[in-house]
């Protein structure tokens, strides 16, 4: 998926596309390149026509990809994070990809002070991959949560007396 390699390529600390040897820092959006911060201030500006080039920080990529998005995780973590996080109540979440099953995709949320693991469903139709939640079907990541978070289709038995939507990601 696409989304989500774009994910992994912001995480990692791949190095600058023009000298093969400093940390990315920067993207220019222009010319589609990852960029260290010395490339950015002395190699960039020699190009043609690069004062009109919008430069990204990379953090800021990364931030605004799925920012519930916290890539390979475990329960564990998952757990500590989220009771880190325990003052934002009711329907804090993150999305988290299993290390053991690549590939599936669960759903962690804050609930009544206690931390609630949904495994997010997939099927496939047409040969399209879906995100199924109890037969509500999606076909990314960011649909699924956009429709939990826009109304309240959340119900764990035995944690809370009624059901909830999810609120805001977790914080990177
Ligand atoms: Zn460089
Ligand atoms: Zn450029």
């Amino acid at each position: 998926m696409a989304a989500q390699s774009s994910v992994n390529v912001a995480q990692s600390a791949f190095v600058c596309q023009l000298c093969d040897h400093n940390k990315v820092e920067w993207k220019c959006e222009e010319c589609g390149i990852f960029l260290c911060s010395t490339c950015k201030e002395k190699i960039h500006p020699r190009l043609k026509s690069s004062e009109k080039h919008r430069i990204v920080s990379i953090q800021d990529i990364w931030k605004n990809i799925e920012p519930w998005n916290y890539g390979k995780m475990t329960r564990v973590e998952a757990d500590t994070l989220l009771k880190k996080y325990n003052h934002m109540g009711d329907g804090a979440f993150l999305v988290r990809e299993s290390r053991t099953l690549t590939g599936n995709y669960i759903l962690s949320i804050l609930i009544k002070d206690e931390t609630v693991h949904l495994r997010i469903h997939t099927k496939e139709e047409s040969g399209q991959l879906k995100y199924d939640f109890n037969g509500n079907l999606f076909d990314s990541l960011d649909n699924y949560i956009e429709f939990l978070k826009h109304g309240t289709h959340i119900f764990v038995f035995g944690v809370s007396d009624k059901a909830i939507s999810l609120t805001k990601p977790i914080p990177k």
